[in-house]
This record gives structure tokens, C-alpha cells and sequence, in this order.
């Protein structure tokens, strides 16, 4: 198996095939990290995940907060159970080192300074062509997987579409010091545009300037920090230029999407297959859940136990997910980046929030929470959505649903049904079976009051449940293959 691109998205699916022992090399254009941080942290969801995985211990610390926004429009996430803003303050270039590390040491091998330039998928694998340090190097992949980002060498030379829209504006980043700003951590419209300053760290701010009536430049170094304080000043009139920039750079509100995340025996997942403005801090927490809905399918087909179309159903389950991304990002643009004629649409949309069934909407589609995907017949409310985050008691003492889902296999979890085991013997070797009870509030929706068992997806969404979600055995042919 061969990923293109270590960002977080290309260390994370690295990781996901290595735990179900799939040999992988991700091949990186880029020597060394660069260092810089775009993102500043991720979502509820995409928590979740890393924690299924154990991954949120590695970081220092944590920190969340309910409190969030949507299109510059206050938003409490705490409507959502279990529900928040997501991590904030974790620089990038903190999580790529997380997820390299743990990549690597479950046996994954990154070659830096390796650019793909060409690619031939002939039915029964990939020829992948790359400049490695010693020059023009080939290498034989059965898949292979582009994570290389927005500007995709993977995507254009198999010559997957990228439909969307051009972009409008063009807005400065910065990680800067000395500036002594006063924060505007969730930005702050002013007359000709939006300004956001948030403190890092040592004295340094991270600023995003965005300036209405910049055409968008086709640039391929990024802008002088002069260019970027010009912006400020003009803005809000105060003068910076004598700080220290740390590093700047531009981006837009371009937003496309993949029209196929899978062709033949190639992939996209990440920025490869969605770019979009950045707003509510989305893109790698989106592009680490492509990665972990992709990895298990991948393994399975690799592993030689996949039940036919599993593959397929990651285009089928993502691309929906990215159509709601792009979607929501967009109007979280309008709302934020726009002009005074937008001034009545973001006053009613402020009162809507008001009411506690639109903003639980909005909170569960920007963290991710409220995903689900079409897996199966049934009625019961968890059928499709992710397996909630509970303390869970079992034979071996305390745990939680996600620790259970470290190993990357399957589970079955159940409320201590003694025949339960033996349904599910033919699939011992892909699915761990658990007896659990809640060990905590007894009135939660879990197993003690109206769960008795769940079957849950190696990326923590639940197949089937009961009572109301069909037959056991359809459920795992369906999701885990036929039985050994
Ligand atoms: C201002 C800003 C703020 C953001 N804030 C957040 C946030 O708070 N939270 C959040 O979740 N997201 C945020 N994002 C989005 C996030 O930065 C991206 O979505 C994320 O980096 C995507 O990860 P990726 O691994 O898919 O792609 P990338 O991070 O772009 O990684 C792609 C990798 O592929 C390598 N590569 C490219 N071409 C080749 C090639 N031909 N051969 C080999 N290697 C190649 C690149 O060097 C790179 O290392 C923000 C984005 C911006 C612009």
C-alpha cells in the first residue's frame, strides 16, 4: 500500500492499515516538517476518533470549550450531548507529529523527500512514480491512496474531476510576534472586511486578514508579511509592520470536491478530495475521518475478508459528508465575510439560533457529531450514527466505549446475553465481542435502557443494534464478510 502525503490525513490512514497489519509506505514530497500550523485544533468528532485510538493522551493537554460559532454567529455546542467546540489551541504541526509517531511505530516507513509525478493504475495494481533523493525511483503498490492535498498530483494524473467554485477573495495568515493585538479570537467584522487575532504563544498571535475586493492571485510563494500589515492597517488601522512575522501565507474560499474518491484501484482522501474556507476549523478533522472510514475497508479488501462493495461504500459514505462540508463552509462564508447587505440574513439567523433545534442541527453538522451513513434496515436511533462516548463496566473492571475500539477490529458490545458469543463465533477473527454495562448514569440511552446490544464498525458507527436493527448475522456478512 502505498499514501501520498504526510499530513494528518496520510498519518492517520498510515496508522489505521498498520493496525490491522497491512504493510505501508507513505511517501512525502517535503524533506522535513515544515513546522507551520494552518490549523489550530479539531472537532468533536474528530476527537473522538483519535481517542478511539488512544491518540488524545498524547497531546499535553486538551482543552474545549462549548462555545463556538457559526458563520461569526454565537453557538453553543453544548446543546449536542457529549457536545463542544472541539480542541482548540493544538498547533498542526503538534498533531502531525502525533500521528507520525504512533504511524511509525505501529511498523508504517515514511520516505521523505519522495514527490510522486506519475501514476499508472493497470487493473491489477499501481505503478507509482516518484523523485526520491537519489532521483527518478518507481515503486509497485496494489493501492495507492493520494493525501497530498488541495492541489492533488494524485487526483489530476488520474484525472479525477474537481468541480466548484472559483475563489472570490483571498485572505492573509499570520503567526506573528511583538504585535501586542488585543484578541479577537472568533474575528471581528469591520468596514471593508474581517479581522481575527488569537494569542499562541511567547508573545506570538496568529492573525487572518481578509480584505473585501482583493482579487484572488495565483501565487506560488507566499505573500510579504508587508503585504499582509498593509491589509491590517488598512483594516483597522493599526500598524504592525515592525513585528516579527514567523511565517505568512494566503488562502481563499475556493471550494471543490472530488467528483470520485475512488477509481479503480486509486483513492483521495483529505484535502486531495475537498478544499473549502476554513471556517469552524474543519478540513483535517474532516480529512483524519475520511482516513479512518477508508482504512479498516481498505485492510479488510487487503486482508482478503471484504464483503463485496465494502470499498465502494467510502465514496458513497464521504463524498455525502464532504457535500454537507463544502455546503456548510460556504454559508458560513457568507454569513462572516460579507458586507452590510448581509447585515439582515445574519440578524435572523441570529435569532434562529435562538431556538434549541436549529442550533443542535448546526452544532451536530460542524462537529461532526450528527453524521450517519445508510448501513442497514432497522429503526433504532443509533443505526448509523457514531457509538457514543460512555464509561462502560465490564468483567475486566471499568473502560469506555472507546477504549474498546483501540484494536481497530469490530465490537460487540452487549448487555450480557450468554448466546449472543456464539453468533458471532464465524467472525472471531475480525470481531471482539464484549458484555458491558453502563457505569454510569443508568437512564442514559445505553444498554440499560433502551440498548441491549450495538455491533459497531471499526470506526466507532454502529451496524446494527437491538432491539429494532434486523438481523445479526445479515448485519455482520454485510459489514464483516463470510464467516471464517
Ligand atoms: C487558515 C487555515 C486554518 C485552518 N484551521 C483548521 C483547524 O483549526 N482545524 C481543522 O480541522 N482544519 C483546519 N484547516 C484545514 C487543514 O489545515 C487542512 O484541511 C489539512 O491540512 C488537510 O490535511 P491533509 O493531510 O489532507 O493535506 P495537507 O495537510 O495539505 O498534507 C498534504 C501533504 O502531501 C504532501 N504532498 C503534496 N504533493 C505531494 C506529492 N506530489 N508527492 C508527495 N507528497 C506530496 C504535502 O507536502 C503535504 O505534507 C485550516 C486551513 C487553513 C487554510
Amino acid at each position: 500500500m502505498i499514501i501520498v502525503g504526510a499530513g494528518p490525513t496520510g498519518l492517520m490512514l498510515a496508522g489505521e492499515l498498520r493496525l490491522s497489519g497491512v504493510p505501508v509506505t507513505v511517501l512525502e514530497r517535503l524533506r522535513e516538517p515544515t513546522g507551520q500550523s494552518r490549523g489550530l485544533g479539531f472537532t468533536a468528532r474528530a476527537m473522538e476518533v483519535l481517542d478511539q485510538r488512544g491518540l488524545l493522551s498524547r497531546f499535553d493537554s486538551v482543552a474545549t470549550s462549548t462555545s463556538g460559532h457559526f458563520g461569526g454567529i454565537e453557538l453553543d455546542f453544548g446543546v449536542l450531548e457529549d457536545g463542544h467546540f472541539g480542541a482548540r489551541g493544538i498547533p498542526q504541526a503538534r498533531t502531525e507529529a502525533v500521528l507520525e509517531e504512533w504511524a511509525t511505530e505501529l511498523g508504517a516507513e515514511v520516505r521523505r523527500g519522495c514527490e510522486l509525478v506519475d501514476l499508472t493504475d493497470d487493473g491489477s495494481g499501481v505503478d507509482v512514480d516518484f523523485e526520491g533523493p537519489q532521483g527518478a525511483e518507481r515503486l509497485r503498490a496494489s493501492y495507492l491512496v493520494g493525501c497530498d492535498g488541495g492541489r492533488s498530483t494524485t487526483r489530476k494524473k488520474t484525472g479525477i474531476d474537481f468541480p466548484g467554485s472559483e475563489p472570490t477573495l483571498e485572505m492573509f495568515l499570520g503567526d506573528v510576534r511583538g504585535m501586542g493585538l488585543r484578541s479577537r479570537f472568533l474575528g471581528e467584522k469591520v468596514t471593508g472586511g474581517m479581522v481575527m487575532a488569537a494569542p499562541l504563544e511567547d508573545d506570538v498571535d496568529r492573525i487572518i486578514v481578509c480584505e473585501r475586493g482583493t482579487p484572488p492571485k495565483q501565487r506560488t510563494e507566499p505573500p510579504d508579511f508587508s503585504e499582509v500589515a498593509a491589509a491590517w492597517e488598512r483594516l483597522t488601522g493599526e500598524d504592525i509592520h515592525d513585528a516579527t512575522p514567523l511565517w505568512v501565507s494566503a488562502f481563499s474560499d475556493a471550494a471543490r470536491q472530488a467528483a470520485e474518491y475512488r477509481r479503480g484501484r486509486v483513492l483521495l482522501a483529505g484535502d486531495a478530495a475537498h478544499v473549502h474556507l476554513p471556517a469552524g476549523g474543519q478540513g483535517l478533522s474532516v480529512g483524519v475521518q475520511d482516513a479512518v472510514n477508508l482504512g479498516w475497508k481498505l485492510a479488510a479488501v487487503l486482508n482478503g475478508w471484504a464483503p463485496n462493495g465494502l470499498l465502494d461504500t467510502y465514496h458513497e459514505e464521504r463524498h455525502a459528508v464532504g457535500v454537507r462540508l463544502l455546503r456548510n463552509t460556504r454559508a458560513q462564508g457568507l454569513l462572516y465575510l460579507t458586507g452590510e447587505h448581509m447585515r439582515p440574513l445574519r440578524e435572523i439567523f441570529a435569532e434562529l439560533l435562538e431556538h434549541g433545534e436549529v442550533a443542535r442541527y448546526l452544532a451536530g453538522m460542524v462537529s461532526g457529531l450528527d453524521i450517519t451513513y445508510e448501513v442497514g434496515p432497522g429503526d433504532h436511533p443509533l443505526l448509523g450514527k457514531r457509538l457514543p462516548p460512555r464509561k462502560l463496566l465490564t468483567g475486566s473492571g471499568v473502560t469506555s466505549t472507546a477504549e474498546l475500539l483501540r484494536s481497530g477490529r469490530g465490537l460487540l458490545l452487549h448487555g450480557g446475553d450468554a448466546g449472543i458469543r456464539e453468533s458471532v463465533s464465524g467472525w472471531a477473527d475480525r470481531v471482539d465481542v464484549v458484555a458491558a454495562e453502563s457505569a454510569e448514569d443508568a437512564d442514559r440511552d445505553f444498554f440499560t435502557k433502551d440498548t441491549d446490544a450495538v455491533l459497531v464498525r471499526p470506526d466507532g458507527h454502529v451496524v446494527w443494534a437491538t432491539p429494532g436493527g434486523g438481523e445479526l448475522g445479515a448485519a455482520l456478512r454485510r459489514w464483516f464478510g463470510s464467516p471464517a
